[in-house]
């Protein structure tokens, strides 16, 4: 494969200028791996673009030397999305930034990919609307990293994934051609050619614009702390509440583990003593939502709560979401590393998957936590390791596998919200027959013909499927 040779350095300097290249070895680190650290390969160099214009001119210059690329936003992506896999530049967008048209009238926003999720919200909130994929990592990643994960977050039990939101994109394929998908009705006729890039993780080219749905805030919330003296009677407490008929805006799960790092970086009066807690919100008109409440509580104390508290005011409520969303840093404090897994099972096998993962816990003698978007089936164990300890990085990628593969059992999926990168390339094969990815891989030689957008991720190479054990791991094991 071409790589990058001097002259080709230059034609990219004059197109981004001096400040939009990165080449020096020693910066190229901070690129080298996203939030899932397991694996690590750094670019040769790294391109910021600041408008669609250069974008479309650093992807020509590249496409004429077949030289293969990366697109990364915030890099917080938790499946190796953004690693530097085959693939000597990376393209970032971090400097294509604009919230450039917001229209309250027709609720959507139109803003640059490198926008960052929150700052949406911030731009509309102060005339009651907000955008509804609130990943927990919001205040960090970008809208294009949210389109290529299809990201979810606390909301997503109400307002779906990302691909829910999303009415027109700009792409920049990887010829360096711009081309414009969707539109700014809410229907649409012919093939859903935004479906097929929301969730192609970067496969498709470069996502340079989108217009956006936007949502009116609700008139109010109430937000209720449930503690269980398990996380079995937690995860029953979850279907119970669904199958009552009211189905919160959010419904989130922490367990024992997690609950005690939390506490520990944050004080947020969870209780120590429980053994998994719910955060339960509820959200719409005044009228009704205090009966709404107490529904919920008398089903939670039904299910075995030992207590239900609802948060007294804003700044209780504000408390509580900081605890779960910044739940994945306090666990920074319990290992020196984590690989969050991400997968998916229907609601109420949610027990049955919580109680696999505490045997493959004990079996593969690594201390693994519970912090998940329980509404939605979808799971987040943190599995603690050390990746100074070969055999501990080896047990902890095997015991993930397996935890994947009990979902998968149990008719569930191999991600809910992370997407598949290079951590899950290798399970593909257990949800989807070779004749499935060649259908996927077909689709995506549409706009990558050649496979030179974000190589060696998400579909298994053809012939390989079965044969996929795990993908490349660059600490040594
Ligand atoms: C603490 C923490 C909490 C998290 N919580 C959630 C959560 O609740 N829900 C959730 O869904 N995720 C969550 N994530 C995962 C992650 O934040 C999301 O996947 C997010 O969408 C990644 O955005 P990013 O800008 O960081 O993308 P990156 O990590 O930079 O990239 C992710 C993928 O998108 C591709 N990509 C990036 N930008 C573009 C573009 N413009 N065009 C085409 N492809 C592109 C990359 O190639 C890569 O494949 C969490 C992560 C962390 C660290």
């Amino acid at each position: 494969m071409s790589t990058i040779d001097r002259k080709l350095l230059d034609e990219l300097g004059e197109i981004l200028g001096a400040d939009g290249i990165v080449s020096r070895a020693t910066e190229l680190k901070v690129y080298e791996c996203d939030g899932w650290t397991i694996e690590k390969s750094a670019p040769d160099v790294l391109l910021l673009p600041r408008s669609t214009a250069q974008l479309s001119a650093i992807l020509t210059a590249l496409h004429r030397r077949g030289i293969a690329f990366v697109p990364r936003g915030a890099g917080t992506g938790l499946s190796g999305g953004c690693l530097s896999l085959n693939a000597p530049a990376m393209i970032c967008t971090s400097k294509m930034n604009r919230i450039l048209e917001i229209d309250f009238a027709n609720r959507r926003v139109e803003a640059e990919s490198g926008v960052v999720n929150l700052h949406v919200t911030n731009a509309v909130k102060s005339k009651g609307y907000f955008y509804a994929p609130d990943p927990s990592s919001q205040v960090a990643c970008t809208i294009g990293g949210n389109i290529a994960e299809n990201s979810g977050g606390p909301h997503t039990l109400k307002y779906g994934v990302t691909t829910n939101h999303v009415l027109a994109l700009e792409v920049v394929l990887p010829d360096g051609e711009v081309v414009e998908l969707g539109g700014p009705a809410e229907e649409r006729c012919g093939y859903d050619l935004v479906g097929a890039v929301v969730g192609a993780e970067g496969t498709a080219g470069i996502v340079t614009r989108a217009t956006l749905k936007l949502m009116r805030e609700p008139e109010n919330h109430r937000t209720l702390l449930a503690a269980f003296p398990d996380a079995d009677t937690a995860t029953r407490a979850v279907s119970m509440i669904i199958a009552s008929g009211i189905v919160p805006a959010a419904l989130e799960m922490m367990d024992q583990l997690i609950i005690r790092a939390v506490e520990e970086a944050f004080n947020v009066g969870l209780p120590l003593d429980a053994g998994a807690v719910l955060i339960i919100e509820l959200e719409g008109l005044e009228a009704g939502l205090t009966a709404y409440a107490d529904e919920v509580a008398k089903t939670a104390n039904l299910a075995g709560a030992s207590s239900v508290r609802l948060a007294r005011d804003e700044a209780e409520r504000a408390l509580l979401w900081k605890a779960r969303k910044r739940a994945f840093g306090a666990v920074g404090r319990l290992a020196p590393n984590y690989a969050t897994q991400d997968g998916v099972v229907p609601r109420t096998c949610l027990p049955r998957i919580l109680r696999v993962i505490a045997d493959v816990s004990r079996r593969y003698d690594l201390r693994i936590g519970n912090v998940f978007h329980a509404g939605d089936g979808n799971l987040h164990p943190i599995i603690l390791y050390d990746e100074r300890e070969p055999d501990q990085v080896r047990r902890a990628i095997d015991a993930g596998r397996e935890i994947l593969k009990a979902c998968i059992e149990m008719g569930g999926s191999l991600t809910g919200e992370h997407g598949i990168g290079v951590e899950k390339i290798g399970e593909m094969p257990l949800m989807f027959s070779p004749d499935d990815l060649r259908v996927m891989t077909e689709l995506r030689h549409v706009f990558d013909p050649m496979e030179r957008s974000n190589p060696g991720k998400v579909i298994p190479q053809p012939g390989a499927c079965v044969e996929v054990a795990a993908p490349r791991r660059q600490v040594p094991i």
